[in-house]
């Protein structure tokens, strides 16, 4: 379960405000998170795997208040918990893409990186069309190429939440549909909770709800 309340965020230097009055996501529910672009979709994602912390207000997390963690805490609990495909990929350029789908094993001691791992990777890059390019560095991929790295990374540990930003928004329309249903087939065998930020709105049928930000986010008058 994930649940807001009373939520409100500002960046330091920013005009950008985000206010949650109150928001819970369900256990296994599939969320599709649509809405302009600077409404605050991204740091929304950010909030609830505790990259950034609310000004005030609550962010319950399977259980844990998020804004009573450390930082350490908190990137320890994202690592083994969520799977988040970044909207900006967050590839390491001095990592092959095999490391890459595999960083989550090397920087967090609740994943043990056994041969099943490295054999479910060898598949799952098989079934995203990656399996000749393990030996590239990212900054040897197509962008389409990089973010179907970050799926695959993201998707290895069978996180039980899964959060997505805008995960389809360099594929063409057949990857497109082939991705909403590789990330739909993992939180259905992993009863995982999805979070998806979309601007596609053809795919909003594989999903058990649509969050529109246009009404929380807002920007002050200087
Ligand atoms: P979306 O994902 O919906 O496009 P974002 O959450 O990325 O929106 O951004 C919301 C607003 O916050 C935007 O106006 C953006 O410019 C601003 N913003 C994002 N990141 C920062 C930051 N690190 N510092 C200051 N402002 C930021
Ligand atoms: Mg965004």
């Amino acid at each position: 379960m994930i649940h807001i309340s009373n939520l409100r965020f500002n960046y330091p230097n920013g005009g950008f405000r985000l206010a949650i009055p109150e928001l819970a996501i369900d256990d296994g529910e599939r969320v599709a998170v649509i809405g302009p672009s600077g409404s605050g979709k991204t740091t929304f994602l950010n909030l609830i795997s505790g990259i950034a912390v609310p000004s005030c207000g609550s962010v319950r997390v399977g259980g844990m208040e998020l804004s009573a963690m450390g930082d350490a805490a908190r990137r320890d609990f994202r690592i083994a918990n969520i799977g988040f495909i970044f909207q900006d990929f967050e590839l390491l350029e001095y990592l092959k893409v095999r490391d890459n789908m595999l960083h989550p094993y090397r920087i967090n001691r609740t994943l043990r990186l056994d041969p099943d791992v490295r054999a479910r990777a060898a598949r799952l890059a098989e079934d995203m069309g990656l399996a000749d390019l393990l030996d590239r560095y990212p900054n040897q991929l197509s962008q389409g190429e990089k973010q179907r790295v970050a799926i695959c990374r993201a998707l290895l540990p069978r996180p039980e939440i899964l959060l997505a930003d805008e995960p389809t928004g360099n594929l063409d329309p057949l990857s497109k549909g082939r991705i909403i249903n590789l990330l739909s087939e993992h939180a259905r065998r992993c009863n995982a909770t999805w979070v998806n930020v979309t601007h596609d709105h053809g795919c909003l049928d594989a999903f058990d709800r649509v969050i529109d930000f246009a009404q929380f986010g807002s920007r002050a008058v200087a």
